[in-house]
């Protein structure tokens, strides 16, 4: 008796529910990435379409540790530790191994553009999720990257940091720092100096224009192992001083995240 009282109950339940979920669980929704028409998918927070969810796919190729740039099989020796492109080998970087997610290209050049210049925060999430996982994916091939001990994003100048409100390689790290159980550490690297737009300048006006940008903290850094985490990397002036500030308040050594290479 009590039994099928409840059922009633629940029965009832089920169907004053039904109508009122029905547009959360089954209508169209707009996918964040192109604002086309994506079907809900009530497990995921990010309901993004197919064509942006392929182009957030990882990139599967052998890279080169200095720059990521996708590595020919003659290029480099597969079982080398940290095996370098030609350009990386001629001119070593700063850093120990640079990990990165893509290419910045097609889709997900757009979809970067519209998180950072249109503030379309709702894939924050998302490209939060694609740096993680190059990290993770990483890490499981080259243990040293564990080692990491604190994140550093790369700093914008004040003047940027309130025009647009965020700093998009502190928000992308927020995710993999919370998973790892890593600090932010922003403190531990200022820009000092503000610059020029480096995407309006050529490689060597870029080295020119960051030098002296940034001013990195020793009590933060001194003996520590730090992940360096930024949005792009086009032909890496910046992470290259910033890498080099840190080292020289000496950091034992820097890693670098990027989501994409231009
Ligand atoms: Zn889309
Ligand atoms: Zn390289």
């Amino acid at each position: 008796m009590i039994r099928r009282g409840l059922e009633r109950v629940s029965a009832t339940l089920a169907g004053l529910a039904g109508p009122l979920l029905a547009p959360l669980l089954l209508d169209d929704a707009r996918c964040p990435g192109c604002g086309g028409v994506a079907p809900r998918q009530p497990r995921q927070d990010v309901g993004l379409c197919a064509d942006c969810r392929q182009a957030l796919a990882p990139q599967e190729a052998a890279a080169c540790s200095g720059c990521g740039q996708p590595l020919c099989t003659d290029e480099a020796a597969p079982q080398a530790a940290a095996p370098l492109c030609p350009a990386c080998q001629d001119s070593p970087r700063p850093w120990g191994r640079l990990v990165c997610w893509g290419e910045y290209d097609g889709r997900l050049r757009e979809l970067v553009l519209g998180y950072k210049f249109e503030a379309r925060l709702g894939l924050g999430r998302q490209l939060q999720e694609c740096l993680a996982a190059a990290f993770e994916s990483a890490a499981a091939r080259h243990p040293e990257l564990a080692g990491c001990e604190l994140v550093v994003p790369v700093p914008l100048h004040p003047a940027r940091l309130l025009r647009r409100g965020f700093n998009q390689s502190r928000e992308l790290a927020r995710l993999l720092a919370r998973r790892r159980g890593l600090p932010i550490r922003q403190e531990a690297l200022l820009r000092v100096r503000r610059t020029k737009p480096q995407m309006e300048l050529d490689r060597s006006a870029r080295a020119e224009n960051i030098r002296g940008a940034f001013a990195a903290d020793a009590g933060l850094l001194a003996g520590r192992t730090a992940l360096l985490v930024d949005d792009i990397m086009t032909t890496g002036s910046t992470l290259e001083e910033c890498s080099r500030m840190m080292l020289a308040a000496g950091a034992a050594q820097v890693h670098v995240l990027v989501l994409c290479r231009a």
